[in-house]
């Protein structure tokens, strides 16, 4: 298929880029590079600078070829932020979804696979999490989310849009082939916080409370290796396509972590001391995430490979280093 893949230079979506050029798929990323990286682009895919806000971009965009499908990664994605700045999160995520549809409605695409979260949740009232877990966003970014899943119902119902809504829980690691080297900036996430500080690009973590009811007393959640993301994403589409019909389904390894699990088997890994320190806990953090992701082994034959801890920390780790051993040459 012809697939356009919206925000394709990011951390996620390069993953996503190579696991749908290795399935054979024409693809074309259309990323405004805010937060996209240069390094993050393949020589396989074309590419297209251009912001979902414009929708004349999007328009030019999809009109440069007969596309298929879009894959929607384009979003901002700081739930903190997200709490001090609403405008931002409507504006990029709700309006720059809406101009998408409405692009696709002009250009008669039929197929949008959409990056969901496991933010839509809110804090947990049962565990593991499934796909009708009750939904009440703890935070601005998780409500967008799920205002974008509506829109998505609406728009499959009066235009016949098949989506694919791709609930991630935590997305972590790096493409387990070391081809995709690109660093987040400023990451606010647990796993490349570590990276940083075991790089010496930060002086130390902080662990947002230690006093959870969980099994250390640190915050619990379903790490989940973006290459797995990345193969369901191809997965889902080729069910939209193959079946006509929209899905729905979490994207988690269905196992647990704690913050000092990882932070041990990052000091392990890394053969780095890694400083730590306990802080207060960060408000609007749940104590344990799991996903359920039942659904998915049941209607895409998915199911998490490459999320076990060792496996999420050594293939991040093998890019933070390699930063570290370039400085040091
Ligand atoms: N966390 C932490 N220090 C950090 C970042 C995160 O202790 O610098 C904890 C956070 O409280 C949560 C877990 O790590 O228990 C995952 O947080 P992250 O921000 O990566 O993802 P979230 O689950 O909030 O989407």
């Amino acid at each position: 298929m012809k697939v356009m893949v919206l925000g394709g230079a990011g951390y996620i979506g390069s993953h996503v880029v190579k696991e749908m050029i290795k399935a054979g798929h024409q693809v074309t990323v259309f990323d405004n590079m805010s937060s996209g990286r240069e390094e993050n682009l393949f020589d396989e895919s074309a590419f297209i600078k251009g912001d979902i806000l414009e929708p004349i971009n999007l328009a030019e965009a999809f009109a440069s070829d007969d596309f298929d499908a879009v894959v929607h990664l384009a979003a901002f994605k700081a739930a903190g932020e997200s709490m001090v700045r609403p405008e931002k999160y409507s504006v990029n995520n709700i309006t720059g979804t809406i101009n998408i549809l409405n692009a696709m409605c002009d250009a008669d695409i039929k197929k949008i696979v959409f990056s969901s979260s496991a933010a839509i949740f809110g804090e947990p009232v049962r565990l593991p999490i499934d796909e009708d877990h009750p939904k009440n966003p703890e935070n601005y970014y998780g409500f967008t989310k799920l205002e974008i899943e509506r829109f998505l119902g609406w728009y499959d119902k009066l235009k016949g849009i098949k989506f694919a809504a791709l609930r991630y829980f935590n997305a972590a690691g790096y493409d387990v082939d070391g081809e995709i080297s690109g660093l987040e900036q400023s990451p606010a996430n647990l796993l490349p916080v570590i990276m940083e500080a075991a790089a010496g690009m930060r002086d130390k973590l902080q662990i947002f409370g230690d006093d959870y009811e969980t099994k250390d007393g640190t915050g619990v959640r379903d790490y989940v290796h973006v290459s797995d993301l990345a193969a369901g994403h191809v997965m889902a589409l080729n069910y939209i396509s193959d079946k006509n019909e929209s899905l729905t389904v979490n994207l988690g390894s269905e196992n647990g972590l704690s913050v000092l699990e990882l932070l041990e088997e990052a000091r392990k890994i890394s053969g780095k001391e890694i400083p730590a320190e306990i802080v207060g806990r960060r408000p609007g953090d749940p104590a344990k995430l799991v996903a359920s992701s039942a659904k998915a082994k049941e209607k895409l034959g998915w199911v998490a490979k490459y999320s076990d801890c060792e496996t999420l920390i050594k293939t991040s780790w093998e890019v933070y280093k390699g930063r570290l051993d370039k400085l040091l040459k």
